[in-house]
């Protein structure tokens, strides 16, 4: 018979933004979410993401916890996901205006890139992901200006990378979250598994 798999133990940074619509994206997948507001909380943890929101508020309460170095570790040794403002996070460097990064993804981001009129839109676009035309919500979303020549592009909008990978890190400068389609969630969760099997 073959043995009962424990889900894998996903960390959501449960700061500011749409981190219960991650939690329940991933719980639909197959894995166990937890919310993640105190380094403590990411010992365990097979994969994070961080969620949308506004990175600067993100940035001011780990800064202000003293979490920002323990983030950092852990995501240069984990996989992680950023969404929007997480990618933001994430990024090496940040414009619009500058502001400290973890440094994870090889990539320079602009906050805020798409301007008034087009600052939120719903998208159909092709990826890498196999399954058609993917829906992608657009918030205040940042652009992705540069990647560096590891960084895998997944899927483009207009030709700017919108969902990218990293060895074991994503980024979507979309939301996923709030689609009902669960492809990219679960993406992230297979290079969860993968790295937790070595
Ligand atoms: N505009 C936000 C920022 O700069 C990101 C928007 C989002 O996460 N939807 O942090």
């Amino acid at each position: 018979m073959p043995e009962k798999s424990t889900p894998l133990r996903i960390g959501v940074l449960a700061v500011q933004g749409d981190y219960a619509a991650h939690a329940e994206a991933l719980a639909e997948v197959g894995a166990l979410p937890i919310a993640v507001r105190k380094p403590e909380e990411l010992q365990g943890l097979d994969g994070l993401i961080l969620p949308g929101g506004e990175s600067t508020t993100m940035l001011k309460f780990l800064e202000k916890r003293h979490f920002f170095t323990a983030l950092k570790d852990y995501c240069s040794g984990h996989p992680v996901f950023g969404t929007c403002a997480g990618a933001i996070l994430l990024a090496r460097e940040v414009r619009n205006p500058a502001q400290r990064s973890l440094g994870i993804l090889d990539a320079v981001v602009e906050r805020n890139a798409y301007g008034r009129q087009i600052d939120s839109s719903i998208v159909m676009a092709d990826s890498a992901l196999p399954g058609g035309p993917l829906e992608m919500v657009f918030i205040r979303a940042p652009r992705i200006l540069e990647t560096g020549p590891e960084v895998e592009v997944l899927a483009r909008r207009e030709g700017d990378p919108v969902l990218v990978r990293h060895g074991s890190t994503m980024a979507a400068t979309f939301h996923p979250e709030l689609s009902h389609d669960r492809r990219v969630h679960k993406a992230f969760v297979e290079i969860v598994a993968a790295v937790a099997r070595r």
